[in-house]
């Protein structure tokens, strides 16, 4: 997978997911997010109950709607991307985030590179970031490419070493992960990521597949499975891979 002629860069790379882990569930994008993707369903002729139950099953068969919709469906996910991500009121939900910053800037850039792994299209992906005003932090943004016919998404396999391949990095013991999502960081630990962290506001509520749920209930961290860890705070990955940062 190195670039022919090249010799791999020997860092490691830090991967973040995006939506419900550089910001809080707590400010509620998911609630609005899901309201927009149901409206959707419904916009193609379902009835209410119908583009519920749509809703969650491509959300749980696929790890995102529009992933199933694409599949069996005549949509265009682009008129999708910008009906749904495209009109969250972003700038009124989240704001810069001084310490979330700080995190960033205190990486250790001579151990480990900093990238995005995303599922939403690279509008939104940008737009969240540039919010945050830690764009300039990331070295590389890998997002679900919604131009592609059959794109794939976490957490299929292909993504995963499609964003490999995209950093130029061969040895997946030296990807490190954080992800809001069980079943993400659940993928990434089996295709031998080195190191993931899930991201685990327990006692928040938050809109997966258009259905709310409380995190924290009915086993949905990952804490039982070997070799990865649980947060609620960004903050601890201080504490749980000291080595990347440099303060
Ligand atoms: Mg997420």
């Amino acid at each position: 997978m190195s670039r022919q002629g090249l010799s791999e860069d020997p860092r490691m790379v830090i991967w973040f997911d995006i939506d419900n882990t550089l910001y809080s569930a707590g400010t509620r994008i998911s609630q609005v997010m899901g309201k927009r993707i149901h409206a959707y369903f419904v916009s193609m002729g379902l009835h209410e109950e119908e583009a519920s139950e749509l809703h969650l099953k491509y959300y749980k068969e696929y790890g995102l709607a529009l992933r199933g919709l694409t599949r069996h469906h005549k949509i265009d996910p682009l008129d999708f991307d910008e009906k749904c991500d495209g009109t969250l009121p972003l700038e009124d939900l989240i704001r810069p985030d001084p310490k979330l910053r700080s995190l960033f800037e205190d990486l250790d850039r001579t151990k480990v590179r900093v990238w995005a792994l995303t599922n939403a299209y690279k509008n939104h992906a940008n737009r969240v970031l540039n919010i945050l005003n830690i764009r300039d932090q990331i070295e590389g943004l890998v997002y679900c490419d919604y131009e592609q016919p059959n794109f794939t998404c976490k957490p299929e396999a292909d993504y995963y070493h499609d964003a490999m391949r995209q950093a130029g990095i061969s040895d997946t013991s030296k990807c490190l992960f954080v992800d809001d999502s069980k079943q993400n960081v659940i993928s990434a630990k089996r295709l031998g990521w080195g190191r993931c962290a899930h991201f685990h506001e327990a006692g928040l509520v938050t809109v997966e597949g258009g259905k709310a749920k409380t995190l924290g209930q009915n086993g949905d961290t990952a804490a039982d499975t070997d070799d990865i860890v649980v947060i609620n705070n960004l903050e601890e990955l201080r504490i749980v891979w000291p080595d990347i940062f440099s303060k």
